[in-house]
């Protein structure tokens, strides 16, 4: 019910855009070309040429302003789309956490549990409490980056392979996922000069999304490497639903979610890439979704600046 309103709403202004916009160039060019028959016709002219041109002038205006306005408008009706869907999932996000937790609490309360059955219930609720913590801290994230608030960069070398294998673990505990299920593929001792806790963010948004948007059979790898400029290349990558090209770069706007079944049956609030691509380029990199099309699996890859250009990029902003 909700979308068919919303597919109404959407199209009025289209249709009054699609109508009005021909309407004036129509009006504009029968305009011009009755002035410029009158004026084959007349000797004073001085005055009638002011005139077409003026004219011309101020339907070229308004022809342009309905452009826009109908391209404005269209667009703040699918963010208004978008935050609809939004606020569904962070009800989602907030309640089943809740409600899990809940149940948890309920059964620890039984005298007679056994303490293995406490331990497990123990372990879900603090995955619980994990899922409701960085939810809430893709939402703050997000609410900053969108305001445009500096995020502060305070680099340091960073061991990668500890940090990736850390947040590899942490998603593989709280999705009860295999061992090999998420992998981390660098060379030991790997390190990059970076800031951490946006590196800590950006990694464990794009190894849940590639679980998450992963099959029946997780195969996650994590990759980094040195590129020919010596910039840190890391690579996310999974065998899942891939990425249609035509929403390759779609996918790191706010609140963009691929309206796909696949997508929908997964639970989501279209923060997390915006997010990633927000701190990616604070940091001076770059980031980008690679997919061959669907269930063809994506490889998200981020490039950071070479270690002395991080050094250089903190700087800049500890001046600026
Ligand atoms: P969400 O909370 O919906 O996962 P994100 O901002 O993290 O939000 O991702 C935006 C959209 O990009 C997702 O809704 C999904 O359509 C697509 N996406 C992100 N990561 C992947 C991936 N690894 N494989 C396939 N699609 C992905």
């Amino acid at each position: 019910m909700a979308r068919r309103r919303n597919l109404r709403s959407i199209s009025t202004p289209i249709v009054l855009g699609a109508v009005s916009v021909p309407l004036a160039i129509a009006l504009l060019v029968g305009w011009t070309l009755l002035i410029a028959e009158n004026l084959s016709t007349r000797t004073d002219i001085a005055l009638d040429v002011w005139l077409l041109v003026i004219g011309a002038i101020s339907f070229v205006v308004i022809a342009a302003v309905l452009v826009l306005f109908s391209y404005y408008l269209a667009r703040e009706i699918l963010e208004v789309r978008r935050q609809d869907s939004f606020i569904d999932s962070v009800t989602h996000e907030l309640k089943s956490p809740l409600a899990s937790l809940r149940l948890c609490l309920e059964t620890l309360a039984r005298p007679d549990l056994p303490a293995g059955t406490r331990e497990h219930l123990r372990e879900m609720m603090l995955g619980d409490v994990d899922r409701l913590s960085s939810f809430i801290d893709d939402v703050l994230q997000a609410s900053r980056l969108a305001n445009l608030d500096q995020v502060g960069v305070s680099v340091s070398e960073i061991d990668f392979v500890t940090l990736a294998t850390e947040i590899a673990e942490g998603v593989r505990m709280r999705r009860k996922l295999p061992e090999r299920s998420v992998r981390v593929e660098a060379e030991p001792g790997f390190r990059i000069v970076t800031d951490e806790a946006s590196l800590t963010i950006v990694l464990r948004n794009l190894v849940d999304n590639a679980v998450k948007y992963s099959g029946p059979t997780v195969d996650v790898v994590v990759r980094a490497r040195r590129d020919d400029k010596q910039r840190a290349v890391i690579e996310v990558v999974d065998h899942g639903i891939g990425i249609d090209p035509a929403h390759r770069s779609a996918v790191f706007q706010r609140f963009y979610r691929v309206q796909s079944p696949e997508v929908r049956e997964r639970k989501g609030t279209g923060l997390g890439l915006f997010v990633v691509s927000a701190l990616v380029k604070n940091l001076g990199g770059a980031v980008d979704a690679i997919s061959e099309g669907l269930g063809k699996g994506t490889t998200m890859r981020v490039v950071l600046p070479s270690d002395q250009e991080a050094k250089s990029v903190a700087n800049e902003e500890v001046h600026a």
